[in-house]
């Protein structure tokens, strides 16, 4: 058997802009594995926009390369 996975659903807001829309930020084992709009909220009601899709993509990617990124120069 693998590991348990803790999976949870956080609601927030996005703090990009001063829309403030609403996110579902979903989380396995206190990892950031899905950011979506929350479809209850009056500002986006499920939607997210595309700064803040590439915003949430780019901090997962370069969290999945970690200190082996080029960019980080072998720091
Ligand atoms: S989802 Fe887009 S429009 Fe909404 S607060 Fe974030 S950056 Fe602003």
């Amino acid at each position: 058997m693998g590991e348990a996975v803790n999976s949870r659903v956080v609601k927030t807001v996005c703090r990009i802009c001063s829309g403030e829309c609403g996110l579902d930020v979903h989380t396995e084992s206190g990892k950031i594995v899905k950011v979506e709009g929350m479809k209850e909220h009056p500002v986006n009601r499920g939607e997210i926009c595309p700064k803040a899709a590439i915003n949430f993509l780019f901090r997962r990617f370069t969290d999945v390369l970690g200190k082996t990124c080029l960019c980080h120069h072998g720091e």
